[in-house]
């Protein structure tokens, strides 16, 4: 049989991910040794025997083969975390087509150790009458020391190590002697940096019937072993996160541990808040905003048993859980769970694999459910979960529209419609609360001219600059500023001058109609520090504000009770965008947005402005009704054959040299037309991306669109290799997405 070779990464937690190590897989172990095993491998000069990982298999030595060395044993147990874990990433580097070593540090980001901080504290352990004999023996035998330490421990029975020797000035052998004699204890814990200051609130809510329906399924699902994927459909306030503490509840108790995707940390801080009520210590989180000592003993935890529940964005699905039992997705139509730097995979499709790979349940939740998850639910390979019902049968809110243009009509020219502006001040008559949502992507600042139209772009990226409070124009591609001109560089008309609004702008406009009225805003502005969200939130959940403004940051989960308006300011902005998802996207924000409000015993109001009322996604939203706007919208979808029922992959080319780009985009073109059976993929472009120079670079895309995920993949290795034989693309930097999502 011919010589077979492991490259083997060592020891996951310490090493340096971008090295790996060719061993010999000796005769005796040849059936053994798999992609993902474990092994234990002699190392270094004293060939010391360490643990190391399989990641891949050759029939090929990079070196001499008389200088490598043989793998020593491999490992018979279950697959432990590690091996769980690169699994995964295989899958995820071929999926979404990217380097192992990307893949593998996507899914093992922590490889280095960080100290932890120990505390260490002094308790007493003898009882009070026996303290009382102690200081008056002491007082007696003049023992100033033990004197100090027993009354200041009489009255606070454990102190810091730290207070009690510096402060008190305690002599570490009086401290030695207490303890041999069984006085106080001393007791260090290895102080893990906590993320966040939740405390364990015992109250539990007792499940409605629907609720109870749902959770039955799932764990008798889950204790039958038919571990399957949910999708949760379920209206705003039908209490889905109650659903999903009681499934984990029961997951825990089965000594199995879960994790919980949210879309973006900051953006449901209340969720997060809700998990460490109901199960303290035992929830961890992961994300971004976390420092690197946090996330490390976020990690150590969830390893070694004490952390059970991990919640967070995208990244918290490599939890290193060795028995994981589910995977919860909360509001899993967002774009956010779909990665945007390689390998660029959607966390749907990798909690799915993952959960494969630990035998676990999948739950999917929306009020809004993707297009492609709904599809799979209605053809049966998701089951679908309802909850129709808002929690006690709150009714949802009214949602009426108002057409801006007749606004215009009657001489309103204002960002506020007549109805909106009556409904605010009658709320805030009334103490109740109010959020006004503005839809980001229209409200970019840009500069345009009046005389002639002209827009001031920057002139290293094909893209307009967005005016700034200073007075500066920011390129937010390139980073590039300069000052705002006083005239038109291109006529010289003096009226040149920023056009949209910021949530700045609207936030003055409001204070300034309702001078009583406190504001608060969230936006990217105001949310820059790490617990900025934080306290906004706190702030209007204690009412200590009336009005909420802000960006897609306060459309989502948020649970506030004494909201009964919700005003839209402009509901089409994210309507004409260059993608065909934009219906999808604005119906869901809508409907995302109009959840916020009558969330609590008063019926809510929601109020939408817009230019396009006829617009069926606007005109669903006003209905709330998913499922005529998913009818019409998978109607659509087929006719125009988007997702699901084809699979895209983008190809964007990017070169400094506009006119090369350009010719290689349609050479390439011509040659992914001659080696495809042109009967299963349809290619469009080439075109200029719809920013088509970035950083002085030019860029081209290509999309192919194949029923078949897989043919996209044998596309893409194809070209690859033309590459790779012609040097063809060397002037130019080629990426791929599939399926791309633009948020
Ligand atoms: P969703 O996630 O579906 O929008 P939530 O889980 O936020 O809904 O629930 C909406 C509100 O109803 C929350 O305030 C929650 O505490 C409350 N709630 C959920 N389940 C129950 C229940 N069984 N009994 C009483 N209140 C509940
Ligand atoms: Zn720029
Ligand atoms: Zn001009």
């Amino acid at each position: 049989m011919a010589k077979r070779y492991a490259d083997i990464i060592i020891d996951i937690l310490h090493q340096d991910l971008d090295k790996t190590f060719q061993y010999i897989i000796p005769e005796m172990l040849q059936d053994k040794i798999a992609i993902g095993t474990s092994v234990e491998v002699p190392f270094g000069k004293g060939n010391k025997l360490i643990k190391g990982f399989v990641i891949n298999i050759s029939n090929k030595p990079q070196i001499d083969p008389s200088k490598l060395k043989e793998i020593h044993k491999s490992s018979n147990e279950k697959v432990n975390i590690e091996s769980q874990l690169i699994q995964l990433a295989l899958w995820m580097s071929n999926q979404y087509s990217s380097t192992i070593i990307s893949a593998l540090k996507t899914v093992l980001p922590i490889h280095q150790k960080i100290k932890h901080k120990e505390e260490k504290r002094i308790h007493l352990v003898i009882d009070d009458t026996k303290c009382k004999e102690l200081i008056e023996s002491a007082k007696k035998k003049n023992h100033v020391a033990i004197l100090r330490l027993m009354e200041t421990l009489k009255e606070k029975s454990n102190l810091d190590y730290t207070y009690v020797t510096k402060n008190l000035k305690i002599p570490l052998a009086t401290l030695k002697k207490l303890e041999l004699n069984q006085i106080i204890e001393i007791i260090s814990k290895e102080n893990y940096r906590k993320p966040h200051n939740f405390n364990k609130n015992q109250s539990y809510t007792q499940p409605t019937i629907f609720q109870q329906k749902i959770i039955d399924e799932v764990v008798s699902d889950y204790y039958s072993e038919k571990f399957k994927t949910y999708l949760l459909h379920g209206v705003t306030g039908s209490g889905k996160t109650e659903v999903y503490m009681r499934i984990i509840e029961e997951v825990l108790n089965s000594g199995r541990q879960a994790i919980v995707l949210i879309p973006e940390i900051s953006l449901t801080h209340q969720t997060v808040k809700r998990f460490y009520e109901r199960f303290g210590e035992k929830v961890g989180v992961i994300h971004s905003k976390l420092s690197q000592g946090e996330r490390y003993d976020q990690y150590v935890q969830a390893k070694n048993g004490a952390i059970q529940i991990m919640v967070g964005p995208r990244s918290a699905l490599f939890a290193p859980f060795e028995n994981l039992g589910i995977i919860i997705i909360d509001e899993e139509h967002e774009t956010t769970y779909k990665s945007d730097t390689t390998p660029k995979y959607h966390s749907k499709e990798v909690a799915i694999k993952r959960a494969e790979i630990s035998n676990a349940s999948v739950v999917l939740g929306s009020a809004t459910p993707s297009m492609e998850s709904y599809t799979e639910a209605l053809e049966g390979n998701y089951k679908l979960l309802e909850l129709k019902e808002r929690i006690d049968n709150r009714p949802l809110p009214t949602v009426s529209i108002v057409d801006m243009r007749e606004e215009l009509i009657q001489g309103n020219k204002s960002m506020l419609s007549e109805s909106l502006r009556s409904s605010i001040l009658d709320r805030l008559n009334k103490k109740e609360q109010i959020i006004l949502f503005i839809n980001r992507r229209g409200y970019s600042r840009f500069v345009s001219c009046r005389e002639c139209g002209f827009v001031i772009k920057c002139d290293h990226c094909d893209v307009a600059f967005t005016y700034h409070n200073n007075g500066k124009l920011i390129c937010h591609y390139c980073g590039k500023n300069i000052s705002m001109p006083s005239t038109c560089p291109s006529c010289k008309s003096k009226y040149i001058k920023q056009f949209g609004t910021g949530t700045q702008k609207v936030e003055e406009y409001i204070q300034k109609e309702f001078p009583r009225a406190r504001i608060l805003r969230m936006d990217t502005d105001t949310t820059s520090k790490k617990d900025s969200y934080e306290q906004i939130l706190t702030k209007f959940g204690d009412g200590r504000a009336d009005i909420l403004i802000g960006t897609q940051m306060v459309a989502k989960g948020h649970d506030f009770p004494n909201v009964t308006l919700v005003g839209v300011l402009a509901a089409d902005l994210s309507l004409y965008m260059n993608d065909y998802r934009s219906s999808e996207r604005t119906f869901s924000l809508l409907t995302q947005v109009a959840g916020r409000a009558g969330r609590g015993a008063i019926k809510g109001d929601v109020i939408i402005q817009t230019y396009s009322p006829e617009h069926f996604s606007i005109q669903n939203a006003r209905m709330q009704d998913y499922n005529n706007f998913y009818n019409e919208e998978i109607s659509y979808r087929r006719i125009m054959n988007y997702p699901p029922f084809t699979n895209i992959m983008v190809i964007l080319l990017i070169s400094e040299d506009e006119n090369l780009v350009i010719k290689t985009s349609y050479e390439l073109v011509n040659l992914i037309k001659n080696m495809l059976d042109s009967t299963n993929c349809d290619i469009i472009g080439p075109t200029p991306a719809s920013i088509s120079k970035m950083n002085n670079l030019f860029r081209q895309v290509i999309y192919i669109k194949a029923e078949e995920y897989n043919r996209l993949l044998e596309i893409k290795k194809k070209i690859e290799i033309i590459n790779v034989e012609n040097n063809k693309y060397n002037n130019m930097a080629m990426q791929f997405d599939f399926n791309p999502l633009f948020s």
